[in-house]
């Protein structure tokens, strides 16, 4: 047995979208890109998408074309990947850790709430492992606090609250790497609901312009290829199916592991299982059951061994002391099971019967 955490499925729809793309000579932002974004946003049910090179150019667009200054403090979950924090140091604003809710993994409104100074300007909830972050509960603190609510949307492609989708809220940052639950190769997408912002995030992805030689504001070039935009929009047409696919998955995980604790699913959430993620039991080394699975060819992997705040860089940046007991444990005890569409039944048996024997 070889199953990795992952397996991008590249079908004859993707190759022949970008052999038409090469024939056309069409080769960067154009066409492609412009109907990808349209079918990206109209498919989770926001205004706009702006395309980029990946998920983390996304995020930076998104920092800069809300204005996020200096001195601004945005509130984060420590439970996430780097980009989640480096993405608000790009516009030298200042990341605030706050803890996790132990059963979702997703930043705790509560926590969250308490984090809240007279510098804070925006909270961003990560949709970790495809699990919805409170939405509704952010939106009311947001209210109530004259905050900016914007989604680390990355891991979340067509995760929904009571139908209503992820990255529909204000501004929300996707990623196509090949991992995520559909790809581009590399790549990434920011959705709002801002006419405003998606202008600007235009122009911040494309030098500041939106008439050639016309710089308005500072941009860079973030822009994603038409080879990307015609993968994307052929993945796209996929994507439904192979969260059904990741649910069916999980669910099965669900009903036959009894060794580790599943993951939680809240009352009327489509979680679309980017990573089936478990934890061992208090007595257990997590690190000898990954290692142990792995040597089964069980491609388990743990995300994320270490919280971002205990990252050298944060270290050095004087983030020694942020106290997030939550977030601390769930490093100890995660790891994430293949929950990929290409599971095979035996592949998923193989998995529930290595699982179970060894804790
Ligand atoms: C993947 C990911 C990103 C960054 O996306 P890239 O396309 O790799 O730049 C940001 N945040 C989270 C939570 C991610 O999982």
């Amino acid at each position: 047995m070889n199953i990795g955490i992952a397996k991008p499925f590249i079908g004859q729809e993707e190759k022949q979208a970008v052999l038409d793309v090469l024939e056309s000579g069409q080769l960067v932002q154009g066409a492609k890109v412009e109907a990808f974004e349209k079918a990206f946003a109209e498919y989770h049910g926001a205004a706009h998408g702006i395309a980029t090179t990946n998920g983390t150019t996304a995020l930076m667009a998104s920092m800069m074309a809300h204005d996020i200054e200096p001195g601004d403090e945005i509130i984060i979950p420590a439970f996430s990947f780097f980009a989640t924090a480096s993405c608000i140091l790009s516009v030298k604003a200042k990341p605030v850790f706050a803890d996790i809710d132990p059963d979702t993994f997703c930043l705790s409104p509560e926590a969250a709430e308490a984090a809240i100074t007279p510098n804070t300007v925006a909270i961003m909830p990560v949709h970790l492992y495809g699990h919805p972050a409170d939405m509704h509960r952010f939106e009311e603190i947001c209210e109530n606090h004259g905050l900016l609510l914007l989604e680390d949307a990355a891991q979340a492609h067509g995760a929904a609250i009571n139908g209503r989708k992820v990255g529909t809220w204000v501004t929300a940052s996707f990623s196509f790497y090949p991992s995520k639950n559909m790809t581009t190769g590399e790549g990434g997408m920011a959705l709002t609901n801002n006419d405003e912002i998606a202008s600007k995030l235009r122009m911040i992805r494309n030098q500041g312009m939106n008439q050639q030689y016309k710089h308005e504001v500072v941009g860079y070039n973030f822009r994603m290829t038409n080879l990307m935009g015609a993968i994307g929009l052929a993945q796209l047409n996929r994507l439904d199916d192979w969260n059904d696919k990741r649910i069916v998955n999980a669910e099965h995980f669900d009903a036959h592991l009894t060794s580790v604790k599943t993951p939680t699913r809240r009352d009327g959430v489509t979680h679309v299982y980017h990573q089936y993620t478990v934890r061992v039991p208090d007595s257990v080394d997590r690190d000898r059951v990954v290692q142990h699975l792995n040597s089964k060819g069980i491609g388990a992997r743990v995300y994320y061994p270490k919280p971002i705040h205990q990252q050298p860089i944060f270290q050095e940046l004087g983030y020694v002391d942020a106290e997030l007991p939550a977030t601390d444990v769930a490093t100890q005890q995660v790891f994430s099971l293949p929950v990929h569409p290409a599971l095979t039944e035996e592949e998923k048996n193989y998995i529930v019967n290595e699982v179970n024997n060894i804790c």
